[in-house]
């Protein structure tokens, strides 16, 4: 069994891919096999893709309400964050939802404003999708993804013999897996931590981190059981609430210094919400 893991990381070192052991924001090891930039590519692609099948917001009120959240969000964020070129789309649709992809792609439902109440809870859901992209979450998935093809396929010709053939399926095998590690939902890890991280971001911006209890328990009623990215792998409402409340010590000192710093939102909400009669 030790022979064939070496044999893999050999093959995956001659297809040219890296992969290193990294560390988290809240100091959880990670397993990063992809390149950012890479990943980065594939993303800007798809978020393109998306933005020409999907409808996009055409209410000025509202994306000017989602993008003064996000902007101060975003301005917060340290290097190399904060010098990456940040895209915020807000589709037309009412589902109550919200997505991030690698490279700083955010895209937003405006049904996430039928959850998100005030400028402090949209924030919250922004927080959370903008931490899914500095935790490096995606990559972490699409990581993990191809490498449990790898094991197999590559167990599978180095039987056969021929070191050039496993070479080769290791390869396509972690091509096939790219689209799926970019789609698949992230995992109760990943959803805890992008919870804890941006909870910090909203605070740091200058939002009241205490609406993110009231956002999330909006969230859990509004979607009623939609596959949401942001529910559909979390752990039950409770746990999440429970761990919120747990880290306000931490995060109300980030809240107070934003606004003695003058940091001080006000982010105005359109006069009518998408979806709300
Ligand atoms: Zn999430």
């Amino acid at each position: 069994m030790i022979r064939r893991s070496t044999q893999i990381l050999t093959v995956l070192a001659l297809s040219g891919l890296l992969a290193a052991c990294a560390t988290s924001p809240t100091g959880r090891s990670q397993m990063i096999l992809k390149s950012d930039d890479e990943l980065a590519a594939q993303a800007a692609q798809q978020f393109a893709e998306m933005k020409a099948a999907l409808p996009l917001s055409t209410d000025r009120a509202t994306i000017d309400y989602i993008a003064c959240v996000t902007n101060y969000i975003v301005n917060e964020l340290e290097p190399p964050y904060s010098d990456i070129e940040w895209e915020l789309a807000i589709f037309d649709e009412d589902s109550v939802n919200a997505f991030a992809m690698p490279g700083g792609k955010i895209g937003v439902h405006t049904g996430v404003l039928k959850a998100a109440q005030n400028q402090h809870q949209l924030a919250a859901v922004i927080g959370h999708e903008v931490a899914h992209v500095t935790a490096r979450h995606a990559n972490e998935r699409a990581s993990r993804v191809p490498l449990t093809g790898v094991g197999v396929q590559v167990a599978a010709v180095l039987l056969g013999g021929g070191n050039q053939g496993a070479t080769y399926t290791a390869y396509e095998t972690l091509k096939a897996g790219e689209a799926l590690g970019l789609t698949l939902p992230f995992n109760r890890g990943q959803e805890s931590e992008a919870d804890v991280i941006g909870l910090d971001y909203m605070a740091k911006a200058g939002f009241d981190p205490r609406e993110a209890v009231p956002l999330w328990q909006n969230m859990a009623k509004e979607s009623g059981g939609a596959p949401a990215e942001v529910l559909s792998t979390h752990p039950s409402s409770s746990t999440r609430i429970d761990q919120l409340v747990s880290r306000f010590g931490s995060t109300l000192p980030l809240y107070n210094e934003a606004r003695a710093r003058g940091l001080n939102p006000d982010c105005q909400p359109p006069a009518k919400i998408p979806g709300v009669d």
